[in-house]
């Protein structure tokens, strides 16, 4: 379809990436975001090969490479710091194709805010509704401000305002039973080799170390834990000293090296996969249409397929905008309900939902040549669109 205008809430990485890949396509994009600043929330985000490919497609293989921690192994250790299993993933890159990139939050969305054009995402711009009619959507912003186009990607995140509209009803957030603390600390190496994926588990907890761009590592700290259980940043590093206690000392060393004002502490929750993603002209995107557990590192690679496939449609089909999204949601909505489904399932197993089931899990490591572990993470990328 040739000069359509798309609208875009939220400049997320879903947003941002939906953004380049329809001007690319020949459209007229604008990005709307409540926010006056953009800061993403967290700290880093490992990259899968599947999201690496869709940048790729995008002209942007170079600009992810560069801001790209290496990762070349995986190790992982119980809590007292015993070598469980140590691995090359090169067998993983040789066979999807493109290695993963561990990545900095803001270096990401720089590179992204970089290709769309820094100034051109609009901030303090809170949209509150949408209207369509047959010829076209427009949205409605808190301070009365309406923009209509031909389509509105609704991408804005997992607390989406949008998907009501889109749904006709609301849907709780679900808590999956568990808290992550995430970060970043200089790399060095009594905490981690710098070309590794480093992970320490043992009584259904998680520490791990990946390294990104800048001479870092991303940490995170998983912990089951009743929701809305009291902390705050004061007390982070006291909180984790005793979720860790006994552990190894790189584990230690992290929690004292770690800036807990710098730290963030989510409280991890996924959606039931959703089986409506668009209604007429409004189309939900990444988060909006699939929360997923972190546990497979997908959420955001799966923003970017979202954005490759949803361009793709309404770049090469021409019934018209509404039947572009229709095929956009049936492409979509069976991947995105697999690693959603996939991801809570892994979070049960690492996190204790059966213990059994957990330690058992614990013993096979001792025998892991990483060649289930490549298999599982080789499975999920090449379900993806870019395969
Ligand atoms: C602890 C943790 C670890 C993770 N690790 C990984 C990982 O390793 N790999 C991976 O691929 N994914 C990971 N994810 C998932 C990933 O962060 C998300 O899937 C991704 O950020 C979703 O992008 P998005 O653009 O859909 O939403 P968001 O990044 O949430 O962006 C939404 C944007 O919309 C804006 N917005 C919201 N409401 C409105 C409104 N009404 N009007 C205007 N603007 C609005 C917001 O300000 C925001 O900028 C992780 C998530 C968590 C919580």
């Amino acid at each position: 379809m040739d000069n359509l205008k798309a609208v875009i809430i939220g400049a997320g990485m879903g947003g941002l990436t939906t953004g380049i890949a329809l001007r690319q396509a020949g459209y007229a994009v604008e990005i709307y975001d409540r926010v006056s600043e953009l800061r993403p929330a967290g700290a880093a985000i490992s990259l899968w090969s599947n999201g690496v490919k869709v940048l790729n497609r995008l002209g942007l293989g170079k600009d992810i490479a560069r801001i790209g921690g290496q990762m070349d192994r995986m190790t992982y250790y119980n809590s007292a710091g015993e070598k469980l299993t140590d691995f090359s993933l090169s067998p993983l890159i040789e066979t999807v194709g493109q290695r993963p990139y561990p990545v900095a939050r803001t270096d990401l969305q720089q590179m992204l805010l970089e290709a769309f054009g820094v100034d051109q995402v609009q901030l303090n711009s809170k949209c509150v509704a949408v209207e369509q009619d047959a010829d076209s959507a427009t949205a409605i912003f808190a301070d009365g401000r309406r923009v209509t186009g031909d389509l509105i990607v609704a991408a804005d995140g997992t607390h989406s305002i949008l998907r009501e509209y889109v749904l006709g009803h609301s849907v709780e957030r679900q808590y999956v039973g568990y808290v992550n603390w995430n970060g970043l600390v200089p790399a060095s190496a009594d905490l981690a080799p710098q070309n590794s994926w480093v992970l320490y588990v043992g009584e259904h907890k998680r520490a791990s170390l990946m390294p990104v761009a800048g001479d870092r590592f991303y940490f995170f700290l998983d912990v089951p834990l009743p929701k809305g259980s009291p902390s705050t940043p004061e007390t982070y590093r006291e909180e984790l000293a005793g979720h860790f206690q006994g552990w190894a000392p790189a584990v230690q060393t992290l929690i004292q090296r770690l800036d807990p004002l710098k730290t963030n502490r989510v409280e991890i929750h996924d959606i039931e996969p959703l089986q409506t993603w668009v209604k007429g002209r409004v189309a939900l995107l990444g988060d909006a249409g699939h929360s997923t557990a972190p546990d497979l590192g997908q959420g955001g690679c799966q923003a970017m397929e979202d954005a490759l496939v949803l361009s793709n449609y309404l770049a090469t089909t021409n019934l018209s905008v509404a039947d572009a999204l229709k095929r956009y949601e049936a492409a979509r909505k069976d991947r995105a309900a697999d690693v959603v489904l996939k991801a809570h399932k892994r979070s049960d197993m690492t996190h204790g939902k059966d213990p059994e089931k957990t330690q058992q899990w614990y013993e096979e490591l001792k025998f892991e040549d990483g060649s289930n572990i490549m298999q599982a993470i080789c499975n999920t990328i090449l379900a993806g669109p870019l395969n």
